[in-house]
């Protein structure tokens, strides 16, 4: 019986044993042989960039004619009044076709990208880009005023109603 229990430990040694050997042999496998496997986010080669699908749900934008170069937006606060998370704010002056955003604000911090805000637009005024990470290094800097909106949505058309995106069967992701 003593010999059994001393034979069962050296079995036992021995696959513990050899348990770490694979280990290691795997460790310095991938810690002299294998390439970089991670990313230095954001500072990664722009061949790797992430190139979002269509339809994709990122940073807000605010539209503009292509051809008059005027903002879409009439400042009728549908937006603001139906956003979730309050993180819009509109001012406008004039009446009726006049009226025009004087002030737009979004704070990039506070969204949560529902989606929300461009579903309800009646002219088709914001969107959603495909912008998916804007790094900062101060929570305020998130805070877009109207001319950084209209730049994100350069040359973009109100295309990513989540609506449109169902219907096309497209997919927020790829
Ligand atoms: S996507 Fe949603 S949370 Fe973000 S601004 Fe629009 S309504 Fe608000
Ligand atoms: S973006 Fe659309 S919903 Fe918002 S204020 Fe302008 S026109 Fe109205």
């Amino acid at each position: 019986m003593a010999r059994n229990n001393v034979v069962d430990l050296m079995q036992d040694v021995a696959s513990g044993a050899k348990s770490i050997a694979d280990g290691l042999r795997i460790t310095f496998h991938s810690l002299f042989f294998r390439g970089k496997v991670t990313d230095q986010y954001p500072h990664r080669d722009p061949s790797l960039n992430y190139k979002p699908g269509p339809g994709y749900r990122g940073m807000l934008g605010l539209v503009a004619n292509p051809e008059t170069g005027q903002l879409n937006c009439t400042a009728c606060g549908q937006c603001q009044k139906v956003c979730p998370d309050r993180c819009i704010l509109v001012e406008g002056e004039g009446k009726g076709k006049e009226r025009k955003p004087v002030r737009f604000t979004i704070d990039m911090s506070k969204c949560m990208y529902c989606g929300l805000c461009t579903e309800v637009c009646p002219f088709d005024a914001i969107t959603m880009t495909p912008k998916y990470s804007d790094v900062v290094e101060h929570v305020e800097e998130l805070i877009w005023e109207i001319d950084r909106l209209r730049a994100e949505a350069e040359g973009m058309e109100h295309i990513s109603k989540v609506g449109e995106v169902e219907k096309e069967g497209h997919h927020t992701n790829s």
